[in-house]
């Protein structure tokens, strides 16, 4: 089924208890109002339809702040204000992002009456140090209770995660992923820690406290995170801020990249080609290999600036590639092929 089209509502940093040390959400969706009011809502809906195509749902999504911690008056002046575009069929389906610890039997209670097909929750980190660290304000046992609550109540649950929080590993995320994964979400979304102007991690970072990820090593992690959800049936609908072009003056240091899942993508598709590779020329003749991919998926096998290509020969120096595109080929499959 062909994904929605989510038109996104901005509340930044509404609802939210305090500052966490990485967020500054008002840098990364570039509103600084918090609360829309109808008429803003309505021109961002109409906006947003345009993009409509030939999908045949919409969902309108609350992002960027604590949805379940707003006020209930607030929370109900929202959904007020999608109700006519709910009453007359445009927007079939409601999401928002929130705060494990915001999911109560109360909380919910303020939007049973509306179509919720997704609470997505800022999990960040199942190591309970971590989380203490960013001054997250819950607990890993929040966001297992939360899950619990959300399928008890028939609500759909994604989870988001940060790659690269202070204090955490490489093994310590990929945990992260695993119990997540294991807890069975519909959606994922996988954020590289970016170092944000006006955030207590800015200071750390100054100070010599804080030391983002590299770029190759935050889309390695990514890489191992986007195979944990994926092989649990999660679909990962984003890896990377928006905020994350090279130049970004919000962005003080991080592994920003304007297209970073297509970077982790890559990387696995690297992955899957030395595996194979492995599998077939280990005699260390010097000869052709042909690596045989879906046309659409041709430029992520080659890596950004041919960089898979250079990788992989780097690693079998005896071999030349080619890249064959076939039609017929899953966007997911890789043939490897010696041709005589
Ligand atoms: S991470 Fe979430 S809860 Fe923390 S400040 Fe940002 S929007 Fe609020």
């Amino acid at each position: 089924m062909p994904s929605p089209l989510v038109i996104p509502i901005f509340i930044p940093h509404s609802g939210c208890p305090h500052q966490c040390a990485f967020c500054n959400q008002n840098a990364i969706t570039r509103e600084t109002e918090s609360l829309p009011d109808s008429a803003r809502m309505a021109a961002v809906i109409r906006q947003y339809l345009k993009y409509k195509g030939t999908r045949s749902r919409v969902e309108l999504g609350f992002f960027g702040g604590n949805f379940l911690g707003l006020d209930a008056r607030h929370i109900k002046r929202l959904m007020a204000n999608a109700q006519p575009f709910l009453d007359s069929g445009v927007i079939q389906g409601i999401r928002f992002s929130t705060r494990p610890d915001t999911v109560t039997e109360k909380t919910l209670d303020l939007v049973r009456s509306y179509p919720v097909c997704l609470v997505e929750l800022g999990a960040q980190s199942m190591n309970d140090q971590v989380l203490d660290r960013v001054n997250r304000g819950h607990t890993s046992d929040d966001t297992f209770r939360a899950m619990g609550l959300l399928e008890k109540k028939g609500l759909g649950a994604g989870v988001q995660v940060m790659v690269g929080l202070p204090g955490d590993t490489r093994a310590g995320m990929v945990r992260t992923a695993d119990i997540l994964a294991g807890l069975k979400p519909q959606t994922a979304r996988i954020y590289p820690v970016l170092v944000l102007k006006k955030t207590l991690l800015a200071q750390w970072y100054k100070h010599g406290k804080y030391q983002p990820l590299a770029l190759d090593q935050a889309v390695e992690i990514s890489a191992d995170m986007f195979r944990i959800f994926t092989r649990e049936g999660v679909a990962v609908i984003r890896m990377g801020l928006q905020t994350s072009g090279a130049h970004d003056p919000t962005v003080i240091a991080g592994p920003g990249h304007p297209a970073f899942g297509h970077l982790v993508l890559s990387h696995l598709l690297y992955r899957q080609a030395v595996k194979k590779i492995q599998g077939i020329a280990d005699d260390r003749t010097q000869r052709k290999v042909r690596l045989c991919v879906h046309p659409r998926v041709a430029s992520r096998l080659r890596g950004d600036k041919n960089s898979n290509l250079r990788r992989l020969k780097a690693v079998f120096p005896h071999l030349d590639f080619e890249i064959q595109t076939d039609p017929a080929m899953g966007s997911d499959q890789l043939d490897v092929k010696c041709p005589a």
